[in-house]
């Protein structure tokens, strides 16, 4: 792909070890920047017999991968780790311009995610056992089969490769649909698998949108297993249809992530951590901190900060350095984020600062302001519902019992953060907490450690062993 700041035209899909042209009647979707909503390219939507050729390719594949030793996973992947690494600053490039992520996350995270998640697969990889000795029995790790990979467009890279990478180690073959949204990060790394040598038909790639492609991949009676990202609606619309054919299914869905502090605190360091939390990326990862659960006697007080902190962020090009916050990523996203907005205004619920008026200085593109509601009480909408926009609600609370009732109500189980000086505060309610992750005192995710969460956010859980296990079958064999 060349790298330039449009002209994009991605009119092949990467089948059997090739670039197979799309055929000429296939529909094509415009690639929007969507700091400018400027046009800079185009992307061929694949069809139900493109899905079918990519499957045939990784079943046959299969065939001989599914033998193959942890040795030769390991080589693949260190191949595609070092390519990866040659060609990164291509990665932020198109990651800025596909999503609108501002350059340094890009830099520092977005595209850095897929070498971490490269290194922590090879580091499970390299610890384990394919084979296990018991009484009367061994054990075979087997990888799952052929797979279909389904991701989103909010850490496009990251969620590409957290599946790749496993589904690879596990010894699978894969047919990957990246978001229609996002196709230049998943064509770059398309490249790199083709660059890396991996054997023909393990590594396919077909473009498409939820309408036609998703949908013909989680049908599809050939592919054994789906690993899903993206919205709670689409991962129920994949489990289903996966359910005739008794697939595996890991979901990784929405969040609306409980973000808790308690008194003692130092609030002039938590509050604008918090804030981060929720704002980064414009808002639009699932683990987002998009509630703020506070004690009633500290809300005014965190909520002042917290409105200092948000109107402070620098909000435009993301090609600049200096920008903390880009738009948000596509012409829907923006839509929903909008009248989310509106809908608060109409019922009477004023933001404290942000809102749904245009961004100052940004006068195209799909900005919105960081918007800040305080005073929420738990059945507002907007304290439930995931948003997917730089929007927090900052919501009081008068004792734990309630913070942890408030916090485990909505449908969703991702993330949750704890604020406290109280070692035994922390280990109580992150026991009671109903959600995968726990972020104890601003302590950060770890590549190593499981992904995932609970409820409606999720069955699944990626990243390092317990990424790679999603992807084997046990065998018994007595003997
Ligand atoms: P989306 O569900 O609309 O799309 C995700 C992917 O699924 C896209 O590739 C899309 O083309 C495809 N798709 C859509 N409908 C489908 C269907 N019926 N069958 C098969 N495939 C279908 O989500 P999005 O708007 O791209 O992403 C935002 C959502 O993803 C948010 O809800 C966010 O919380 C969630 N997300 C979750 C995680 C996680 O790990 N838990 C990570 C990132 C994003």
């Amino acid at each position: 792909m060349a790298t330039k700041r449009g002209g994009y035209i991605l009119n092949s899909f990467y089948i059997n070890g090739r670039w197979k042209k799309a055929s000429s009647s296939a529909d094509k979707m415009s690639i929007i920047n969507p700091a400018s909503i400027n046009g800079i390219g185009s992307v061929a939507l694949g069809s139900i017999a493109d899905v079918d050729d990519a499957v045939r390719a990784a079943r046959v594949a299969f065939q001989e991968f599914q033998g193959s030793t942890k040795n030769e996973r390991l080589g693949y992947l260190e191949n595609i780790l070092t390519v990866y690494k040659s060609r990164y600053e291509e990665f932020v490039e198109a990651i800025c311009l596909e999503m609108g992520s501002p350059v340094t996350l890009s830099r520092e995270a977005q595209a850095y995610t897929a070498i971490e998640h490269l290194e922590s697969t090879i580091a499970a990889l390299e610890k384990f056992e394919l084979r296990e000795e018991y009484d009367g029995y061994h054990l075979k790790y087997e990888p799952v089969g052929v797979c279909g990979l389904i991701t989103p467009w909010n850490w496009p890279i990251s969620q590409l490769v957290a599946k790749i990478a496993p589904a690879i180690a596990a010894g699978c073959t894969m047919v990957v649909k990246p978001s229609e949204f996002s196709p230049l990060s998943a064509q770059l790394f398309a490249e790199v698998v083709d660059e890396a040598n991996l054997p023909a038909g393990l590594f396919n790639l077909v473009y498409g949108d939820g309408k036609e492609v998703g949908p013909a991949i989680s049908h599809h009676p050939q592919i054994d297993m789906l690993s899903f990202t993206g919205s709670t609606r689409a991962g129920k619309a994949v489990a289903q249809a996966a359910a005739i054919g008794v697939k595996r299914v890991c979901l990784e869905l929405g969040g609306k992530s409980p973000m808790i502090l308690t008194e003692g605190i130092d609030l002039e360091s938590v509050v604008p951590e918090c804030v981060w939390l929720c704002m980064e990326n414009t808002g639009q990862s699932c683990n987002a901190g998009t509630r703020l659960l506070v004690p009633e006697s500290l809300h005014d007080e965190v909520v002042e900060i917290a409105k200092k902190v948000a109107e402070s962020y620098v909000i435009g090009d993301p090609f600049d350095e200096a920008t903390q916050l880009g738009p948000l990523a596509n012409r829907a996203q923006f839509e929903k984020v909008r009248s989310i907005l509106e809908n608060a205004e109409t019922e009477g619920i004023k933001p404290v600062t942000g809102g749904s008026g245009p961004v100052p200085g940004c006068n195209s593109g799909y900005f919105v302001k960081p918007t800040i509601f305080s005073g929420l009480t738990k059945n507002a909408t907007i304290a439930n519902e995931e948003i997917f926009g730089p929007l927090l609600a900052v919501m009081p609370y008068t004792e734990l019992d309630e913070a942890v009732e408030i916090a485990n109500q909505t449908q969703y189980g991702l993330s949750a953060y704890i604020y406290t000086q109280d070692d035994s505060i922390a280990e109580n309610l992150s026991q009671r907490l109903r959600c995968g992750m726990v972020h104890i005192n601003g302590a950060p995710l770890v590549a190593e450690a499981p992904f995932g969460g609970y409820k409606q956010s999720g069955n699944g859980r990626e990243w390092g062993l317990f990424g790679l296990q999603e992807f084997i079958e046990v065998k018994a064999i007595m003997s």
